[in-house]
C-alpha cells in the first residue's frame, strides 16, 4: 500500500472547497446540487430507471472521483424519493485523495437539504484507508464501495457490473490522468450493453477516448452557462466472465431463502449481509446462545497482522478493518468495544525492524512508530519498549457484536439446534439433527469454522484447528491506569467489567476444552514480558496459575491463513473437468466448474475474525447476489474455497 494522502483543500470566500493540488472545484460554484442532478442523474436517466426497478432490483453507478460524496448522496437521496421499497442501491467510487473527516464535514455543511444522509456517511466515515472500504447504510439498502487509491491500480482490481458512471474526476486540461484511453478502457470493461455514462467534460479527446472505448457519446446542453456536456451508452460487448473455475455461478434459483450454519461471528456477520439484501435467513447454532465457541471471549482485540508487501492477507485486513470499525460505531463504547488504540510492542530486535518496514509501507494515520516514552503515555503507564500505534483499533467483546450482527430484521435464530448433516431435496437445502428436519432453503453457507469438514460437499477443504487459551484478571486499583490494548506475543487488554483479558495461548497438540495450568502460566508469562509493571500492578507473582479463570476456544485456520468464503463445488468433478490445467494451467478451458447449487462457506478466520469475518459475509452475499465483490478480485480469489482444489491440480497432486 502506498501512501495516498488527504486532499489538500483550500476554502473559498462562500466557503466551497478548491482543491489546491489540482487547483479546481469540487463542483459548481453556482449551484453543486442543481449541478449534480442535471449532469449526472438527469442525463443517467436515473430518476426513471430507480423507479422502474423490480421489487429486489438493483441499480449500480460507478464513479471516478468521490471527493465529497456530493454526487453519491444525490443519488442516495433520489433513490430513496422514487426506488421501490425492496430495490438496492450500490455506489463504487475510486478516489486517491479521500478527504479527511472533518474537510468532509465542512464542506457537507454546505447543503442542508442532504443532512440526514450526509449524517449517515460521515459517522461511518472511519478508518478509510487504501484499497478497497465498504459502507452499509439504510439497513443494507445503500451500499457504497470506496476505491480508494489511483484510478488507474484501482479499476483494474474491480469484479462489478456498472449500470450507469458517473465521470467527475476534475476537469480534463487540469487532471488528465483520469481522462486516459486506460481508463476508458476500464470502464467498458466493467459495463454491459446499455450502460450509461454522463459527465460535465465535452473535451474532444475526452469524445473520441469514449468513443473508441465503444461508448456512443453525444454532445448535449451544460448545466448553467456551460455549453456542453457528454452523455451516452455503452455499446460495445459485455467482457466474459475470466477463468471459468473461479467465475461466479449462476444465481441460485428459487425464493430469497437461506440457512446459516454456526452462530459465531462469520455466521452472524453472513446472516447480517444476506438479511440486509432482503433474504429470509435461518441461523442455526447448537448452543444454548450465540457466540459460544471462538467468537465468545469477553475481549477480542482489533489487531492488524499486516505485511508491507501489500499481500491479499494484507489487503483484506486493511478493508475488513475498516468495515468492523464501521459496524463498532453501532455498539455501546466502552461496555461492548472501545476505540481505545492497540500498541502492538517491539519486542525484540527481529519485531522492530518488521515494524520499521511496516511504518514506512503505511500511512500515519493507520499506524505510526512511537518511541518507549510515548508508549508510556499512551498506554498510561511505564513500558519498557516503543512500538507501532494504531489508533483507531481497540477491543471488542465479540458475543456483542455477533448480537447486533443477528439482531437485523430477517433472520430467525435457531439455538439449541445442532446441524449434523445437510440433504438436498427439491432444490432446497435441509439442516437434519439426527432424525428432525431443522430447516430447508434453497441456500445454504456453513460458518462452523473447522466443523464445516463435516458436511458432504466441504470434506475437501482444508483447516485445522488450533487451541487457544485466554486468562481473565481482576483489574486492581494499579491496573486500572492501562488505557490501550498492549500487544507483544499475547495481548492484554484494558479492564472490561472489572476485568482484563490476557491471552491467548497456542496449543497444537491438545484438542480439548479443560483449561490448563500450563497455558494459565504462559498468558502471565507473556504479561511479564509486554509489562512487567503491568505484571506486578496485578500481583501475577503472587497468583496460582491452577486457581485461574480463563476460557479455552479453537481457532481455525487455513493452510495459507485466508479465509474461505464463497462457493462450493464438487470437488471430485472439478479435478476431472480441470484435469488439464495439471499439465500447463494457462489453458483455455471454457468448462463451467460443477458448483453444489446454493451451498457456500464463510470459515477459517484463525484469531482475525473480528476484523476478516463481518467484511466476509459482505463478500459471501455479494458472491450470492451477482454484486459488485467489496474486495479487489485478486483478495476475493484468494479467499476461494476452490483455491486448495487448484492447488492441488495445478502442481500435479
Ligand atoms: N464527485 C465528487 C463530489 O461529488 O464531490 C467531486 C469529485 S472532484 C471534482 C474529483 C476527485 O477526483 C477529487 O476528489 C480527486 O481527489 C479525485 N482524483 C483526481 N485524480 C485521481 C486519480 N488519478 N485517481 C483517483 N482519484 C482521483
Amino acid at each position: 500500500m502506498t501512501e495516498q494522502p488527504h486532499a489538500q483543500l483550500d476554502w473559498d470566500e462562500h466557503g466551497q472547497p478548491l482543491s489546491r493540488t489540482f487547483a479546481d472545484v469540487y463542483f459548481s460554484t453556482t449551484s453543486g446540487l442543481e449541478e449534480t442532478r442535471y449532469v449526472f442523474l438527469a442525463h443517467n436517466q436515473l430518476a426513471e430507471r430507480f423507479a422502474a426497478l423490480p421489487a429486489g432490483g438493483r441499480l449500480v453507478i460507478g464513479e471516478t472521483g468521490f471527493g465529497t460524496g456530493l454526487n453519491f448522496l444525490c443519488a442516495w437521496q433520489l433513490f430513496e424519493r422514487v426506488a421501490p421499497e425492496t430495490a438496492q442501491l450500490h455506489f463504487v467510487s475510486v478516489e486517491k485523495h479521500p478527504l479527511s473527516r472533518s474537510d468532509l464535514q465542512r464542506a457537507l455543511a454546505l447543503w442542508p437539504e442532504l443532512a440526514p444522509l450526509a449524517g449517515q456517511l460521515l459517522d461511518q466515515y472511519v478508518a478509510v484507508h487504501a484499497g478497497f472500504q465498504r459502507f452499509v447504510f439504510a439497513g443494507g439498502r445503500v451500499i457504497l464501495t470506496l476505491l480508494v487509491g489511483d484510478v488507474l491500480d484501482a479499476l483494474p482490481q474491480l469484479d462489478a457490473r456498472i449500470d450507469a458512471w458517473f465521470l467527475d474526476g476534475f476537469s480534463p486540461a487540469k487532471n488528465p490522468q483520469m481522462w486516459t484511453p486506460e481508463v476508458f478502457a476500464q470502464l467498458a470493461r466493467l459495463s454491459a450493453p446499455g450502460t450509461t455514462l454522463a459527465t460535465f467534460a465535452s473535451t474532444g479527446f475526452v469524445r473520441r477516448g469514449l468513443r473508441e472505448a465503444g461508448f456512443a457519446v453525444a454532445r448535449v446542453k451544460g448545466f448553467a452557462h456551460k455549453w456542453e456536456m457528454l452523455a451516452g451508452a455503452f455499446q460495445g460487448a459485455a467482457a466474459d466472465g475470466g477463468k471459468p473455475w473461479l467465475a461466479r455461478p449462476p444465481r441460485p434459483s428459487g425464493p430469497r431463502q437461506a440457512l446459516v450454519i454456526g452462530g459465531g461471528l462469520a455466521g452472524c456477520a453472513t446472516a447480517s449481509s444476506l438479511a440486509g439484501r432482503g433474504w429470509q435467513v435461518t441461523l442455526i447454532e447448537r448452543h444454548a446462545a450465540l457466540a459460544a465457541e471462538a467468537s465468545g471471549n469477553p475481549q477480542g482485540v482489533l489487531y492488524l497482522k499486516l505485511s508491507a508487501h501489500g499481500t491479499a492477507l494484507s489487503q483484506l485486513v486493511v478493508g475488513g478493518f475498516g468495515y468492523t470499525r464501521r459496524q463498532l460505531e453501532r455498539l455501546q463504547a466502552g461496555v461492548d468495544w472501545s476505540a481505545c488504540g492497540v500498541l502492538q510492542l517491539a519486542f525484540d530486535a527481529k519485531e522492530a525492524e518488521r515494524q520499521a518496514r511496516l511504518a514506512a509501507a503505511f500511512p500515519s494515520d493507520l499506524l505510526r512508530t512511537v518511541d518507549a516514552g510515548e508508549a508510556a503515555q499512551l498506554a498510561g503507564l511505564a513500558l519498557d519498549q516503543g512500538g507501532l500505534w494504531y489508533a483507531e483499533a481497540g477491543w471488542v467483546h465479540p458475543p456483542a457484536l455477533c448480537r447486533l450482527l443477528a439482531s437485523q430484521p430477517g433472520i430467525r435464530v435457531l439455538t439449541g439446534s445442532e446441524a449434523l448433516e445437510l440433504r438436498r431435496v427439491d432444490g432446497q437445502w435441509q439442516a437434519w439433527q439426527d432424525q428432525q428436519l431443522l430447516a430447508g432453503a434453497p441456500v445454504a453457507v456453513l460458518c462452523t469454522a473447522s466443523e464445516v469438514r463435516r458436511f458432504a460437499g466441504a470434506e475437501h477443504l482444508k483447516l485445522k484447528r488450533i487451541r487457544g487459551q485466554i486468562t481473565r484478571l481482576p483489574a486492581t486499583a494499579a491496573s486500572q491506569a492501562l488505557r490501550t490494548v498492549l500487544c507483544a506475543e499475547g495481548y492484554v487488554a484494558p479492564p472490561r467489567a472489572g476485568e482484563h483479558t490476557l491471552g491467548a495461548s497456542f496449543n497444537f497438540q491438545r484438542d480439548d476444552l479443560a483449561l490448563s495450568t500450563e497455558e494459565h502460566a504462559d498468558n502471565l508469562g507473556m504479561l511479564r514480558q509486554i509489562s512487567p509493571v503491568l505484571g506486578e500492578a496485578l500481583h501475577i507473582d503472587q497468583l496460582d496459575p491452577a486457581a485461574l479463570a480463563g476460557r479455552v476456544a479453537f481457532r481455525s485456520t487455513s493452510p495459507d491463513y485466508l479465509p474461505l468464503v464463497g462457493p462450493l463445488v464438487d470437488a471430485p468433478a472439478f479435478k476431472l473437468a480441470y484435469a488439464r490445467l495439471a499439465k500447463d494451467a494457462s489453458l483455455p478451458i471454457d468448462t463451467s466448474a460443477p458448483w453444489l447449487e446454493g451451498l457456500y462457506v464463510n470459515c477459517g478466520h484463525g484469531s482475525r475474525g473480528l476484523i476478516t469475518a463481518p467484511l466476509s459475509g459482505e463478500l459471501l452475499a455479494a458472491w450470492l447476489d451477482d454484486e459488485p465483490l467489496p474486495l479487489p478480485r485478486a483478495v476475493a480469489e484468494a479467499c476461494h474455497p476452490s483455491r486448495f482444489l487448484l492447488r492441488e491440480l495445478i502442481r500435479g497432486r
